[in-house]
């Protein structure tokens, strides 16, 4: 890792430090939070390549750094060909941009406020920036739109979200259960700073 690598992840950390410090409000955090996400995701020079690793027994979640008082969280997204999430919540506010490829998201309602169907679709291009929260919408699925490379996604998130106790939607049973994604490295790339 170069120095100078590292230092597009670090500046993105100085700014997410400064405006969950500031608290405001959700809309305001996203707007702020977006733009330096997308400042973060126009180069693809800086993520370590052992976050950057597809395995073909499902998408890998790697934790890139935690806040110590756990504010936010940012981690890497790695979707092999063809790999996808369950219908899932996140519970704190959230941020997804493409770094390499290209995503799938389906949007779903809330449970209990109407029928578990996606009502909306789109495609997260490369630089591409979407938003989830409990006030915005915060069920969905997300899929590698390509059949034959990865793709990788940026997300940040309101918490250390690996650790937050959230929900998979089970079309089986149209039930929801309780699940903690945790991450797939045993230590973030950033531990401290
Ligand atoms: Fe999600």
């Amino acid at each position: 890792m170069s120095a100078e690598r590292s230092d597009r992840f670090f500046q993105f950390l100085d700014v997410m430090d400064a405006l969950v410090a500031r608290d405001p409000h959700e809309a305001m955090l996203l707007d702020e939070g977006e733009a330096a996400l997308r400042v973060l995701i126009a180069y693809d020079d800086w993520l370590p390549a052992e976050c950057a690793v597809p395995r073909t027994d499902g998408y890998q979640q790697y934790l890139l750094y935690a806040d110590p008082q756990q504010r936010y969280s940012v981690t890497s997204f790695v979707w092999g060909p063809g790999q996808g999430t369950p219908i899932h919540n996140h519970t704190v506010w959230g941020l997804v941009g493409v770094l390499r490829g290209e995503e799938r998201c389906a949007e779903y309602p809330s449970p209990g406020d109407a029928p578990m169907q996606c009502v909306h679709q789109h495609a997260l291009v490369r630089g591409a920036v979407d938003r989830v929260s409990p006030r915005i919408g915060d069920w969905h699925a997300v899929s590698n739109a390509l059949a034959d490379a990865p793709s990788i996604s940026i997300h940040v998130y309101g918490a250390d979200i690996g650790r937050v106790t959230r929900s998979v939607w089970d079309p089986a049973t149209q039930q929801r259960r309780p699940f903690v994604s945790g991450y797939s490295n045993a230590a973030p790339w950033i531990a401290t700073r």
